[in-house]
């Protein structure tokens, strides 16, 4: 009787171990198909997000190309017009965060104009994928509406890029961007606002 309870009780043991390693194995099963589900899912969104890019020239018109005259404002009257953020920028020198710009995600047809005076800057043909986190272009859509000084702040020597008409600071450019003409116009997007066109 003795030998017939234990071979029952083992039994029941080995049934209860065998439950607990199919729980366990099904809870394993259960992660690993949570991950591939997450992975598909971010995998498909980052595609959704990064559409091609409209390479398309865009045609300057008589008006995008007519000369350009000056404009002259107080600090003030600046501050009023522009949000802080664009005012630290254009009239400051400051740098925004990388990434932060919604403008890395524009990848449709048309002209990014100076955000404080609406020049038209640069065109969504030029606008390349650095992966440094600002807005970069290989060109001006218009050259004489793009200028250019030395900055030496920072213990370094760099080409500060300003619009043509207001003055506004817009960024540098860099001498590593894609041939030809290998030039990187590395742009605060707080100091561009884009306008599409057909
Ligand atoms: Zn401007």
């Amino acid at each position: 009787m003795g030998g017939k309870r234990l071979a029952a009780c083992a039994s029941a043991l080995s049934d209860a171990i065998m439950m607990k390693r199919s729980a366990i194995f099904l809870c394993i099963l259960a992660v690993l198909l949570g991950c591939v589900c997450f992975f598909r899912a971010h995998a498909g969104s980052a595609v959704a997000t990064a559409p091609a890019q409209d390479m398309s020239p865009v045609q300057p018109t008589i008006a995008d190309l007519a000369p350009v005259s000056p404009i002259t404002k107080s600090d003030d009257e600046w501050q009023r017009q522009l949000t802080p953020a664009q005012f630290a920028v254009m009239r400051k020198h400051a740098t925004e965060r990388a990434g932060s710009s919604p403008l890395l995600d524009e990848h449709r047809h048309g002209i990014f104009h100076c955000a404080a005076c609406d020049l038209p800057l640069f065109a969504s043909d030029a606008k390349f994928e650095s992966g440094t986190g600002w807005p970069s272009f290989t060109r001006p859509f218009v050259a004489a509406n793009v200028a250019t000084s030395e900055d030496r702040s920072f213990f370094a020597t760099r080409t500060e890029v300003h619009c043509a008409r207001c003055g506004a600071h817009l960024g540098h450019v860099f001498d590593d961007g894609p041939p030809p003409p290998g030039l990187r116009y590395c742009m605060n997007g707080a100091a561009l606002k884009f306008v599409p066109r057909p």
